[in-house]
């Protein structure tokens, strides 16, 4: 289940819902949710040698990113921007869009579409331009210095977001243009842009009485500081439950690596001579699947498990509990059931009822196979003479050996066959060619902002140039984990610019001279990712709030879920799949392991995941009446009431340290992970049914879905487009719990 969310989430949110068409990014596959640490050293020196010119303090005038770059598509000039450029720019940039919008909003004349609706969509460009890079920067390649700007900027982007949608001249002219929408001569695009603009002032507050927007402004800073609490409680606890060993012979079963990292954990945390063992964001924890000291196991479960819950300054427990009671005022205020009901209103899912019954219908399946896997470990541990019944703390290590026995995969063995360059050449860019018709061609003459980021021109079918596409593949201090897309530039239909696409990997990178070898794990993840890119560099909408990847978080992750399947597709893999010195093609055997081991502990998987997702839409559509809840009663009861109550696989996050919710931005979102997926597989079954792998399907999807960002309402788009309902159907199947 891919379900990180590495980028800032905070501002990542707050920048998606405004009228500002920043499109940070799409996504990430790695597992692990990444705050960027404050030690972080820069990989790359920046030359600090710009001389502010007297007359200018800031420094504006020789400032690169004040003006349009003159580079193709307006490609960032990375070898002119300093990391002092960014935070002068984007001050500049909110100070220059609050006077635009102040002068839409006193404008003179009656509201139009052209001076109101398309005029905020024209606004903040250099806003946008600079907050682009530079957000791109401080997720691939940042430094203390971008990290200070960073959390400087923060409560300001914050407040130009209030600023704007609480403003009541301007939501007045929206409101006068939504109220006689059906008697102005507009687009079927230009219709929904202005019905979701007003439907955002709505969300916003905008309709309230001036009390109620007052409780709301202080509801949605009491929410802002109880995130960043929960997220730094939960930090400092995470840290503080990791496991200290104090023999070295506990860690059995631990590769030479890991212990030594596990020393060099306990000797910067002050134990110098023992071995730390450190926890990660999930409930399941790596070193569980090697340990074979069955105590140790558990100590390492239960301190996942109990973290943040021990009654000290790092408990979350009361911190989620007035969450969860705030949140729900602050739907009744907006007029909605629960918080779960307005936070979906605006998704694809529109209701509570539609996203819960989607995991409740796959509850009786993934459990039934979790089960059935656990029956199969538990014969390992009988098999053995274990004596014990096995529990989530043996889960991993016994399912290892499980699938060893059954599977008999072994990563050394493919990797040779999954060589970067082949990979993306003639697997990726293979896949996109037969498919859209689309090719690429790599450039070396414009600057890029590391060494190891490398630039394509990507040509449409007729020859023509249709957008420009980065890549920055191995992972280094300066980087997040994860992997994920972004613009640099967005496709604007209103300025006729075309997409400035980037994709960022955390492949390992190999010795000088050696080839880049992926897992197929990391194969995956570049189809994945540059299905987000296709999202972004098909698009053709008019205007940039809609245009791409600006698309509801239960769509997102849809398009790039879905190009992962050309992975596996025989005739594509047969393409890249190569050994990088023989050029033979992968043995028929191992792609045949390849292709089972994809359903293995799938059970397990899906009912964790479907576990955490239930808990958090149960906490999210509490009413307001009764949110306060003891936090371990309600996530029992919860759990109970929804039959994903199975001892031996708990949560994915239990609610103490579900992070996506309490101090991201997924709050009656989690399930949104599922949601895409379901499209995804329904999707491929569509190719199926209609031939495959062919360039008519591929152009129909192209047309109906990937063009379109969302200028229109996405659920009939997906109608249209399938003809039908998706259908949960094919996902179950693609996961083996049919
Ligand atoms: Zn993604």
């Amino acid at each position: 289940m891919d379900d990180s969310h590495a980028m800032p989430a905070m501002l990542r949110s707050l920048l998606m819902t405004s009228a500002i068409a920043l499109a940070l990014t799409a996504c990430e596959r790695a597992d692990n949710e990444t705050t960027m640490s404050t030690d972080t050293t820069p990989s790359q020196a920046t030359s600090q040698d710009t001389a502010p010119a007297a007359a200018d303090p800031s420094g504006l005038a020789a400032n690169p990113l004040m003006v349009a770059s003159e580079l193709p598509f307006q490609a960032p000039p990375f070898d002119r921007i300093d990391d002092g450029h960014y935070q002068p720019a984007i001050e500049e940039g909110m100070r220059q869009h609050l006077a635009q919008v102040r002068e839409i909003a006193d404008n003179a004349e009656p509201p139009t579409f052209a001076n109101t609706i398309q005029a905020l969509e024209r606004s903040g460009e250099l806003l946008t331009r600079a907050a682009s890079v530079f957000f791109a920067m401080t997720s691939a390649n940042t430094n203390p210095e971008l990290q200070a700007a960073e959390q400087a900027l923060a409560p300001k982007l914050a407040e130009h977001s209030d600023t704007i949608y609480l403003d009541a001249t301007l939501f007045g002219r929206v409101k006068a243009l939504y109220d006689q929408r059906e008697q102005l001569d507009l687009t079927d695009e230009q219709r929904f842009v202005l019905e979701r603009s007003h439907e955002h002032f709505v969300r916003a507050g905008a309709l309230l009485d001036a009390d109620s927007q007052a409780e709301l402004r202080t509801l949605n800073s009491e929410e802002s500081s109880l995130t960043t609490a929960f997220s730094n409680k939960l930090l400092a606890a995470t840290k503080a439950a990791g496991v200290l060993v104090d023999d070295v012979a506990r860690l059995d079963g631990l590769d030479q690596a890991a212990i030594t990292a596990a020393a060099e954990a306990a000797t910067a945390d002050g134990h110098d001579g023992q071995w730390l063992l450190v926890l990660q964001n999930t409930t399941q924890q790596p070193v569980l699947a090697a340990l074979s000291d069955r105590e140790l196991r558990q100590q390492v479960m239960a301190a996942s498990l109990e973290r943040a819950q021990q009654d000290d300054d790092n408990d979350t427990r009361a911190t989620i509990q007035r969450l969860a009671e705030l949140r729900a005022r602050k739907a009744q205020l907006l007029g909605h059931a629960n918080y779960a009901a307005w936070s979906i209103a605006d998704q694809m899912a529109g209701s509570p009822d539609v996203a819960l019954k989607l995991l409740t219908d796959t509850v009786p399946a993934a459990t039934a196979r979790a089960r059935a896997e656990l029956a199969r470990i538990q014969a390992v541990v009988d098999a053995q003479g274990g004596g014990f019944q096995a529990g989530a703390a043996d889960w991993d290590h016994y399912a290892e050996q499980v699938r060893k026995a059954e599977y008999d995969l072994d990563e050394a063995q493919i990797r040779p066959y999954f060589e970067l360059d082949r990979v993306l050449h003639d697997g990726v860019f293979y896949a996109a060619e037969l498919l859209y018709g689309i090719t690429a061609r790599e450039r070396t003459d414009l600057p890029v902002y590391h060494p190891d980021v490398r630039v394509f021109d990507i040509f449409d079918a007729d020859g023509s140039q249709l957008a420009l596409f980065y890549l920055d593949p191995f992972q280094r201090e300066s980087k997040m984990g994860g992997a994920w897309m972004g613009n640099f530039v967005e496709q604007n239909g209103l300025t006729g610019t075309l997409p400035v696409i980037y994709n960022v990997e955390n492949y390992t990178k190999p010795a000088d001279g050696q080839p880049a070898l992926l897992s197929f794990d990391d194969t995956t993840t570049l189809f994945h990712e540059y299905g987000h890119a296709l999202h972004g560099m098909f698009s053709k909408t008019t205007y940039p709030s809609v245009a791409g990847t600006n698309v509801p978080r239960d769509f997102v992750e849809y398009p790039s879920q879905f190009n992962e399947h050309w992975a596996l597709h025989p005739q594509v893999f047969a393409n890249y799949a190569r050994h990088h010195e023989t050029g033979e093609p992968m043995p028929q055997e191992l792609v045949d392991k390849i292709v089972r081991a994809r359903t293995f502990n799938q059970g397990y998987a899906t009912t964790e995941y479907l576990a955490a997702a239930l808990l958090d839409m149960a906490w999210h559509t509490l009413p307001a009446d009764d949110a306060s809840k003891d936090v371990e009663a309600f996530e029992r009861e919860a759990l109970a009431r929804y039959n994903v109550d199975l001892p031996a696989v708990p949560p994915r996050y239990r609610s103490n340290y579900f992070s996506h919710v309490w101090g991201g931005g997924y709050a009656a979102g989690y399930y949104a992970y599922f949601a895409a997926e379901v499209l995804d597989h329904d999707t491929f079954q569509w190719f199926g049914e209609n031939g495959g792998l062919t360039r008519e399907n591929g152009q129909v999807f192209r047309d109906k879905i990937l063009a379109i960002g969302h200028s229109r309402d996405l659920a009939q788009a997906y109608r249209d487009f399938r003809g039908k309902e998706p259908s949960v159907e094919p996902l179950l199947q693609h996961r083996g719990l049919k």
